[in-house]
């Protein structure tokens, strides 16, 4: 492992990203010794997809890691994360918050969640569509069915396209759906705040959008193995 590399660009992308907004390292498929490199840069917000890596890889780091699960989570495979994890961003149905709601209990913890929604012109990424979420939201008080839950906002991902005309029509569309969503009062709105966009090819269309968290893994550690 390059450090003097890892260093440089973690550099560069840190010097990309306004304050307030807060970036999540995306570690898949990296080594413990490259996620400790960056924590002894200063860095503290990891994110991981596959539930079993993350279990794995959790207690050989230092514990004040706040781990992120970004992936698309199986409702068997929560216990794996439920003990730490910090915030889901993938949440794609609401059979997965009666399963989180579940084992952060048992866990006896509060577990933080994004609703991902379905933004991209693409079949294979996950997310709910925009009126089930609208549905949900007037159901009423989501804290009353899901107490261990604390919902802090929405996730997703753009179409992977050069169109980035497309990218910031999608990121745009997410950030008036969050702000519509939030008007309902259905979750309480200051803590409904986060929009996590933007991944290392679409980083400045989703600040433009006004995300406030970005997942970025290839511009920081290199190309995945
Ligand atoms: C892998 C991944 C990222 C990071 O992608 P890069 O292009 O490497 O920055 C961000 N978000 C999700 C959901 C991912 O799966």
């Amino acid at each position: 492992m390059d450090r003097q590399a890892l260093a440089q660009r973690y550099g560069q992308v840190k010097a990309t990203i306004p304050e307030g907004v807060k970036l999540i390292a995306v570690s898949k498929l990296r080594t413990v010794e490259e996620i400790q490199a960056l924590y002894d840069l200063g860095h503290r917000a990891f994110g991981e997809n596959y539930p079993q890596e993350l279990r794995d890889k959790q207690p050989l780091l230092p514990a004040d890691i706040e781990w992120h699960f970004i992936g698309h989570l199986q409702g068997n495979k929560v216990k794996y994360i439920a003990p730490f994890v910090h915030l889901v961003h993938g949440v794609d149905r609401g059979s997965l918050l009666d399963d989180l709601n579940k084992r952060a209990t048992t866990a006896g913890r509060t577990i933080g969640v994004l609703f991902q929604v379905h933004i991209a012109q693409e079949e294979t990424k996950h997310g709910f569509a925009p009126d089930e979420l609208r549905a949900l939201f007037r159901q009423g008080d989501l804290n009353a069915r899901w107490p261990a839950l604390q919902f802090r906002g929405l996730m997703g991902m753009a179409t992977n396209t050069e169109d980035m005309g497309q990218v910031s029509h999608e990121f745009d569309g997410l950030a008036a759906l969050h702000r519509e969503l939030r008007a309902l009062h259905a979750v309480p709105s200051e803590a409904f705040s986060e929009l996590s966009m933007g991944m290392s090819g679409d980083l400045r269309q989703a600040l433009a959008s006004g995300s406030t968290m970005v997942r970025i893994g290839t511009a920081i550690f290199g190309e995945r193995p």
